[in-house]
């Protein structure tokens, strides 16, 4: 497992560096790869994103405050993209954190947000807000194993964030881009180590994906048979955008005003 860079402002290729160090670590892990095993290397890649972000906040802190605070949710309505390992990471997590009563009522609301969202693009997810199944009273229910596009959306105007739910028109939230490009270096080097074994490293839609991976008592057993499937799950506009440095949900590409 790569560390996180001791000085990563004077280091302008420090996304490269620490995805390309990602990549290894989680196609090291592929090998074998057991639920265990992904829970323990995805612990680790969180805990690295998440000292990488502090350092550079330390050294290079954004312009205005973030606004993001517990309890606040709107861009938790919008179209998020995970892959595959995430995907398999988060549905073990529920699976092994829930009772057998709340896992079936996960089950339920994940499989009713799928129903409601399939097959609709970005934008339309953001025209038609509808919260994630994984949102409890206003707060991720899923925090300690969260996807890398939630760890990375942050904002400095959560009115902003507010007014893009349902917009039919760019909303300009300002940002802070080292956090957005760390967790976006996580996603590539996540889809990367897939492709490094062989598997599709598609981009998938959050509620397809766990419904999927859900319906699985193992999910990274069956996974690794071959006989869990994402396809259905592809977000084929997002595959397109998977090799830019930015992310590209709804939120983000509305998310031009970046505040450093
Ligand atoms: S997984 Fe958690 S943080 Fe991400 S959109 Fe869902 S509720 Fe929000």
């Amino acid at each position: 497992m790569p560390k996180a860079p001791s000085k990563p402002v004077q280091n302008p290729d420090f996304v490269a560096t620490l995805e390309a160090g990602i990549r290894r670590a989680l196609s090291a892990a592929m090998a074998g790869l057991t639920g265990k095993k992904l829970a323990d290397t995805m612990g680790l890649v969180f805990e690295l994103g998440g000292s990488t972000q502090e350092k550079i906040t330390a050294k290079d802190p954004p312009k205005y405050a973030i606004a993001c605070k517990d309890g606040c949710a709107h861009c938790c309505r919008l179209y998020v993209q995970v892959t595959p390992l995430e995907a398999l990471h988060l549905a073990r997590w529920l699976i092994t954190h829930r009772t057998p009563e709340e896992l079936a009522a996960v089950k339920a609301r994940v499989a009713a947000a799928d129903d409601a969202t399939r097959g609709k693009g970005t934008d339309a997810r953001t025209l038609v807000p509808r919260p994630c199944p994984l949102l409890v009273n206003e707060r991720c229910s899923a925090y300690e194993a969260r996807p890398f596009a939630c760890r990375g959306a942050n904002s400095a105007n959560a009115e902003a964030c507010e007014s893009v739910l349902g917009a039919t028109e760019r909303v300009l939230t300002p940002s802070y881009r080292h956090q957005r490009e760390i967790w976006s270096g996580m996603v590539r080097a996540s889809a990367a180590a897939v492709r490094d074994v062989g598997k599709r490293p598609d981009l998938l839609e959050l509620n397809a994906a766990l419904r999927i991976a859900l319906s699985f008592t193992d999910p990274v057993a069956a996974w690794m048979a071959g006989l869990l499937d994402f396809t259905p799950a592809q977000c084929v506009e997002e595959a397109r955008a998977m090799a830019k440095p930015m992310f590209t949900t709804g939120y983000e590409k509305k998310n031009l005003g970046d505040i450093r």
